[in-house]
């Protein structure tokens, strides 16, 4: 299996490039932002308690998304690979992941990170913000909280993934094209 991580901090391009990924290698996208969001679209209790919080701009609880991910790998047994997108995003989330794969035998083949300067990101977010209809993209106190969230639970998963080899840092600013092609590369 091809399981990749595509990490960085919010607004780096990982939607964009999971959609472009997904067609080219055949995986399934599996974002946990996009899931929580579809949970409050249904309106079920789980989406209301995390809208509080990604309202806020700060991290849902571990078990929450560990939970949501592990019904996704149940319910793919077939698939290919996945993409993993805005999840893993703490240590203790790696480190379930990790293991839900292990039960699977299979296990994460690289974790590549776009990286991209903070004003930048700001930029992006808010100029995301006036059509996504993302709340937590039109405030920049929002944007901050999410930037600090990143900056303290999960860039250190950067040395998690490097311990075990599997970190690859790609520049995240430019054509959208050449930074694709610069992932397909790093998946080689
Ligand atoms: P972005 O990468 O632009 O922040 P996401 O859609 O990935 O967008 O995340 C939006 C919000 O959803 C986050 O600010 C957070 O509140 C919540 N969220 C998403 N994924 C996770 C996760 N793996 N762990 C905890 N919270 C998450």
């Amino acid at each position: 299996m091809l399981n990749i991580v595509l990490f960085g901090p919010p607004g780096a391009g990982k939607g964009t490039q999971s959609a472009m990924l997904v067609e080219k290698y055949m995986l399934n996208h599996l974002s946990t932002g996009d899931l929580l969001r579809g949970e409050i679209a249904a309106g079920t209790a789980l989406g209301l308690e995390a809208k509080k919080l990604m309202d806020q701009g700060v991290l849902v609880p571990d078990e929450i998304v560990i939970g949501m991910i592990r019904s996704k790998l149940d319910q793919n047994p077939d698939a290919k690979g996945f993409i993993f997108d805005g999840f893993p995003r703490t240590v203790a989330q790696a480190e379930a992941l990790d293991n839900l794969l292990t039960e699977k035998s299979t296990g994460i083949t690289c974790m590549l990170a776009l990286e991209v300067n903070e004003a930048e990101l700001v930029k992006r977010l808010l100029h995301r913000g006036k059509d996504s209809g993302r709340s937590d993209d039109q405030d920049e106190s929002i944007i901050a909280n999410r930037i600090r969230e990143y900056n303290a639970k999960t860039a250190p998963l950067a040395n998690y993934y490097a311990a075990q080899n599997k970190f690859k840092g790609i520049n995240g600013i430019g054509e959208i094209d050449a930074i694709f092609n610069s992932l397909c590369e790093a998946i080689g």
